[in-house]
């Protein structure tokens, strides 16, 4: 049976700080139902350096492999 959620999510440092971020963005939210939760866990880059390198990348890497707080500060500019 496929899994539903990441089983990395509880410990996952993005995760923790898209829940810690004041404000909560469109895209972080969705990067969480598409990526965490949802059917593209498999492709996260998080997951796939992990695998790759055994260590973690930098804790604002998204899913996507893109730092996420350059959105907020896109966000602010
Ligand atoms: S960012 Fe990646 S490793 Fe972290 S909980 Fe989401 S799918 Fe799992």
């Amino acid at each position: 049976m496929e899994q539903k959620f990441c089983k990395r999510l509880p410990v996952c440092p993005f995760f923790r700080a898209v829940q810690e971020s004041e404000e909560i963005l469109d895209v972080l939210t969705e990067y969480v139902q598409v990526y965490c939760c949802g059917p593209l866990q498999a492709k996260c880059f998080r997951i796939i350096h992990f695998d790759n390198y055994g260590t973690q990348p930098a804790d604002d890497i998204s899913p996507s492999g893109l730092d996420f707080r350059k959105y907020l500060n896109l966000k602010d500019a």
